[in-house]
């Protein structure tokens, strides 16, 4: 039997050191990424953080000054982009206005090699794909903007790319069909099984399709991990507060290293930081967990309440920490409370329970 070529064991994409500049703004720097195959990557960060630079840049848009970028082992850094295998999807669908739906698809599948009856065929089981199969004949004004968007994926996929970029391509949606597509996307990738990288700057939207999140910050690359791991175990402090609300309490660590904060001390189980550190201690306001002063658990603490609201699900509720000298914020499930009002004044007992806690170097910037 063959062996299998090195092209196999490669990633779909490697990237290593890349860098881009416009004139003295360094919009990217350092980047090395691996992308598996078949995996549905997100660039997620703030707007301004270079997600669509890199894209452009893997697709050979806008070309790196310097770094390394190779498709299956293939280096195509310096690969003109009509002879890169991508197909990319954009916010603005950028459809050919005078052209109907049948021949946006098919405009890919020119140097396909396919015959005529093999592009119609090919058009059609797109079209079916992405649940369009009888708007063929439309012109794009015909259609609305998450059809559009559909022609748009179909166009990208046609040729069967090995790789598909998507530029924030829920993004112009409302929100009810932008919910549904992105479903219906990530539904057509895993079938599919096509290495995908979206660019995003909504949190819920990664978490909800991404396989692995390559979260961004001012040109560079904060964390990257499973949605699990990004929103569960930040890296960073602005990686903790992008995915959310998050308390931060000033603390220090002590000489058997528990963490005291203002009067209070705390278990945070397996840090490393050494005795005497200031770091920052945090917790999610949907971890907390809070009760009447009756309910002991460990990590705990006495506050009151300052104000709740109720936000259908839960009470967000602020509490004071004469403890902590602070206050913070807490997502309360009305079952812990039983029959006791969530008035301002009311004493609560809190717990901040240890698997939920993050330490940060004091000082980090958010
Ligand atoms: P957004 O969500 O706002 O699109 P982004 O993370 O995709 O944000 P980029 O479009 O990659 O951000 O831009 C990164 C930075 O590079 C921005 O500060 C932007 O102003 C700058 N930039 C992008 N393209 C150019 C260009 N052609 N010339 C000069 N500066 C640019």
């Amino acid at each position: 039997a063959a062996t299998e070529p090195d092209a196999n064991a490669a990633p779909a994409l490697r990237i290593r050191g890349l860098r881009k500049t416009f004139g003295p703004f360094v919009a990217l720097d350092d980047i090395d990424l691996d992308v598996a195959r078949g995996e549905f990557i997100c660039f997620l960060g703030p707007s301004g953080c270079g997600k669509t630079t890199l894209l452009r840049a893997i697709a050979g848009l806008d070309p790196q000054d310097r770094g390394i970028i190779e498709q299956n082992g293939e280096d195509i850094s310096t690969r003109p982009v009509t002879r890169r295998d991508f197909g990319i999807v954009f916010q603005s669908y950028a459809l050919f206005p005078n052209l109907t739906v049948r021949r946006n698809v098919g405009y890919g599948l020119h140097h396909s090699g396919l015959s005529r009856r093999g592009r119609r065929d090919r058009i059609a089981e797109l079209l079916e794909m992405v649940g369009l199969a009888d708007q063929g004949r439309k012109y794009p004004a015909q259609l609305s903007g998450g059809q559009q968007q559909r022609v748009a994926l179909a166009r990208a996929l046609a040729p069967s790319p090995g790789l598909l970029l998507l530029d924030e391509p829920l993004s112009a949606l409302d929100a009810r069909v932008r919910l549904h597509l992105r479903r219906e996307l990530r539904d057509l990738q895993q079938k599919l099984g096509v290495t995908t990288i979206m660019v995003t700057h909504d949190q819920d939207e990664a978490l909800a399709t991404a396989d692995r999140i390559v979260v961004m910050r001012r040109g560079r690359i904060e964390q990257t991990g499973r949605p699990e791991d990004v929103f569960s175990n930040p890296a960073t402090p602005f990686v903790a507060s992008f995915f959310g609300a998050m308390n931060f309490i000033s603390a220090n660590v002590s000489a058997d290293g528990t963490i005291t904060a203002g009067e209070g001390s705390f278990t945070v189980p397996q840090h490393e930081f050494p005795a005497g550190a200031e770091v920052s201690l945090c917790i999610r306001p949907s971890d907390i967990v809070t009760g009447p002063p009756a309910q002991a658990a460990q990590n705990r603490l006495r506050g009151k309440i300052v104000s709740a609201l109720f936000r259908g699900t839960f009470h967000h509720v602020v509490l004071d920490c004469p403890v902590l000298g602070q206050t913070l914020e807490a997502e309360i499930s009305s079952d812990h409370w039983g029959r006791h009002e969530l008035t301002p004044g009311t004493e609560a007992m809190i717990a901040l329970p240890q698997d939920k806690l993050h330490l940060f170097a004091r000082g980090a910037e958010t």
